[in-house]
């Protein structure tokens, strides 16, 4: 196994992907250091790992400096949904900015590879699609969602100048709307507020006409996309897209949580929020190509194991 002797930083551990990703590192059997500030993470998600003596949780904002003895690095924290990154922007733009510039030091005195949680929100509003890795992206340096695109696009070049200056070997992914359990039930994104909205009784909120699309994955189909891209021995900096193609509406989804969770909620609509992007859907082939990978996961199949996740949420079993 590659990981067996491998001690690796995962940073967002106690987040919703970063948890999964510390389970499956453990599983691979490396030994991982978890690394968070519990800004919107939290010790529930990663309560059932705590026992294992090869996993260590550590306190810790990555915008400080931070000294640690690993082989690889996972650089996922920041908070990641409009909610959470738009509470405190400055904050969010420096997570991304000097979290960056802190990890990257790191892996350079320790000669480590990283990766970089990079989003799909680099993209911006796309004008093409779907988008595949060499769009630019047509992304407003000054709205309400610049503190995290815009730190996620300063990341990527951060990235790239030590790639390129220091001969550090970086993977940067471009992670696409990804879903399941232990996503925040109040982080205000769509497959989250959904369900919870449909298992409480409340309305089902459609911004705008629920005509925008967007396409899904489920959170084991993109760790392990992740994983195998930091595996890759080859010098395959990225960006690599990872997500789901398959899209959908917003209304279709709002259909289908209901039919799921058996919910007599009524849909009500709201106002779009400003720069929602009308539509975006990953052209994932130089992953298919790269990786051998594509997500396995169908949409229903997902929607049900993440019901149930919130249904225990709310009936205390968590
Ligand atoms: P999340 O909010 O659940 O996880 C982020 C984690 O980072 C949390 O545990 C949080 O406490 C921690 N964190 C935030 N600021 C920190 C700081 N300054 N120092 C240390 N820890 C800090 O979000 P997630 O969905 O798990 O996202 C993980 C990463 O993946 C993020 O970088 C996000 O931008 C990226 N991403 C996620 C998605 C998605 O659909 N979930 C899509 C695109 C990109
Ligand atoms: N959305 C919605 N109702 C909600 C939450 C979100 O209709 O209660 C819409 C939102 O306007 C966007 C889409 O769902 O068009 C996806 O939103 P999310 O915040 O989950 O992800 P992103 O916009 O970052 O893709």
């Amino acid at each position: 196994m590659m990981f067996d002797t491998c001690r690796i930083l995962v940073t967002g551990g106690a987040g919703f992907l970063g948890s999964h990703l510390c389970e499956r590192l453990l599983a691979d059997g490396a030994d991982v250091l978890c690394v968070d500030n519990y800004f919107t993470g939290s010790r529930r998600n990663i309560a059932h790992l705590i026992g294992d003596k090869r996993f260590e949780a550590m306190r810790h904002d990555v915008t400080f400096p931070l000294y640690a003895e690993v082989e690889r690095i996972y650089n996922l924290a920041c908070p990641a949904s409009p909610i959470h990154y738009q509470h405190d922007p400055v904050q969010t733009t420096k997570t991304s900015v000097h979290g960056a510039i802190n990890m990257l030091g790191l892996a350079k005195r320790l000669r480590a590879r990283i990766l970089q949680a990079s989003t799909s929100e680099v993209y911006g509003d796309p004008t093409v699609h779907p988008q595949d890795e060499s769009y630019w992206g047509n992304v407003n340096p000054i709205g309400p969602r610049s503190c995290y695109d815009e730190g996620k696009r300063c990341a990527e070049t951060l990235f790239f100048d030590y790639y390129r200056q220091h001969r550090l070997q970086i993977r940067v992914v471009r992670v696409f709307n990804t879903y399941g359990p232990r996503m925040h039930p109040n982080d205000g994104r769509v497959v989250s507020n959904f369900i919870m909205q449909a298992l409480t009784g409340k309305p089902i909120t459609i911004y705008g006409d629920g005509s925008q699309s967007r396409a899904f994955c489920y959170v084991d189909d993109l760790i392990d996309g992740m994983v195998r891209f930091m595996g890759v021995e080859a010098d395959e900096p990225g960006p690599l897209n990872l997500g789901n193609p398959s899209g959908l509406t917003m209304m279709e989804l709002a259909e289908l949580v209901l039919r799921l969770t058996a919910s007599s909620s009524r849909i009500e609509y709201r106002p779009l929020p400003a720069n929602d992007p009308r539509q975006r859907r990953p052209d994932i082939t130089k992953a298919q190509r790269l990786l051998k990978w594509q997500p396995k996961v169908p949409l229903e199949d997902g929607l049900n194991r993440t019901i149930a996740y919130f249904k225990a949420l709310i009936d205390g079993r968590l």
